[in-house]
């Protein structure tokens, strides 16, 4: 199958090249929708691969074209608290405070599911997980699809999530039969997973909305074990998505961490070791970069700033696209900079802890 791809720049209303506006695109994108199919389209989070949420066959292809294993429920889409709530059985008052402060934006909730939800999408859980992504062209193609849409990452799975056009692309190019492309997403970094079926609101995944905002409104939050990245509590995930290894590039991913002068001196050491021909990326803030000698810069084969520490967002939402290049560029070795835990922080960890994978988590355990 051949993807058509249509460039949209969501400011000026009108495609950046092929003539069409923003509106054929999205009257595309939904009547597809509305056939079954699966589209790839632009969330202020990173890309999602979308399809109806109340069409069995329609979120079956999901899975399939993703590779994601059926047990990994998705997020489902939707435009209003409104249809969230034509979807869950329950809307506590958390629920109401919770999207009245952070939604549109990158909030996902997890609550009692209505029957009316596939139990493919909520990978046979009695919940299910709905938002409502800020992003104008998520919101445009949902309402003219007239249903809520179910999308994860628009990635094959395992592999760093796409934060521009371009990575979806490389991943589903022919496999999907449209990718509405905006450039690159704001946030970068997949939204908070509010578990608010319990007693107490949990946190399973941490995102662009971060912990301390969440205890703001709600009081009362704690994160899930699994959420910090801690590995032996991955074999029994509150959320089925955490027992997997995500975001990862083909490369080792090493971190570094400890105080400013600390991580300068770790990187020193760890390049002076690397004798091999082994091909060497860094991943760090500019202060890092400042800090390191002619002769440590010269043994790395690709450098990547994050950004200034500080603007930890900014920095946070380039992690997905310093992998997906250290794929790109046969990176064996990634040396990644860590960032303290908090706000933002927490998602940061999160996501390069995973990419790390099990087992390797020793260096950076600390809480
Ligand atoms: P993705 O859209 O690929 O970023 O993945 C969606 C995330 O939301 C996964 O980590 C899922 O485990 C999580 N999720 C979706 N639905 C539920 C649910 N009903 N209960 C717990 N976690 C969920
Ligand atoms: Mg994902």
């Amino acid at each position: 199958m051949e993807t058509k791809r249509i460039y949209v720049d969501p400011e000026n209303k009108t495609s950046l090249c092929d003539g069409n506006s923003l509106e054929d695109a999205v009257r595309e994108g939904a009547e597809l929708l509305c056939q079954g199919e699966v589209v790839a389209f632009p969330t202020e989070t990173v890309y999602g691969l979308g399809a109806d949420a109340l069409n069995e066959r329609a979120c079956a292809r999901i899975f399939a074209i993703k590779g994601r294993p059926a047990d990994n429920p998705l997020i489902v889409h939707v435009t209003s608290i409104r249809e969230a709530k034509k979807i869950v059985k329950e809307w506590p008052d958390e629920a109401e405070i919770c999207a009245r402060e952070f939604w549109p934006g990158p909030l996902t909730l997890v609550l009692p599911k209505n029957k009316i939800v596939p139990d493919i999408v909520s990978g046979n859980l009695q919940t299910v997980a709905v938002r409502m992504p800020s992003h104008p062209v998520a919101l445009a193609l949902i309402a003219m699809a007239g249903c809520p849409v179910a999308a994860p990452s628009a990635n094959i799975s395992g592999k760093p999530s796409p934060t521009e056009g371009k990575h979806v692309w490389q991943d589903f190019q022919d496999k999907i039969p449209l990718l509405i492309d905006a450039g690159k997403c704001i946030v970068g970094l997949e939204s908070t997973v509010l578990d608010l079926s319990g007693e107490i609101p949990i946190i399973l995944r941490p995102g662009g909305v971060t912990l301390e905002q969440l205890a703001k409104v709600l009081g009362r939050v704690e994160i899930d074990k699994g959420a910090k990245g801690k590995s032996e509590v991955l074999s029994q995930p509150r959320s089925p998505g955490m027992k997997y290894r995500h975001y990862a590039p083909k490369g080792e991913i090493q971190l570094i961490s400890g105080q400013s002068q600390e991580k300068v001196e770790e990187l020193g050491r760890r390049l002076e070791g690397e004798k091999s021909n082994k091909r060497v990326a860094l991943i760090c803030l500019e202060e890092t970069v400042a800090s390191l000698t002619a002769e440590a810069l010269g043994k790395i084969d690709l450098l990547f700033t994050l950004g200034t520490r500080e603007k930890p967002r900014e920095a946070a939402s380039r992690l997905f696209e310093a992998l997906r290049i250290c794929d790109e560029e046969d990176i064996e070795i990634i040396l990644a900079e860590d960032m303290p835990e908090e706000g933002i922080g927490l998602a940061f960890m999160n996501r390069l802890k995973k990419a790390v994978g099990k087992g390797n988590l020793k260096k950076t355990e600390k809480i």
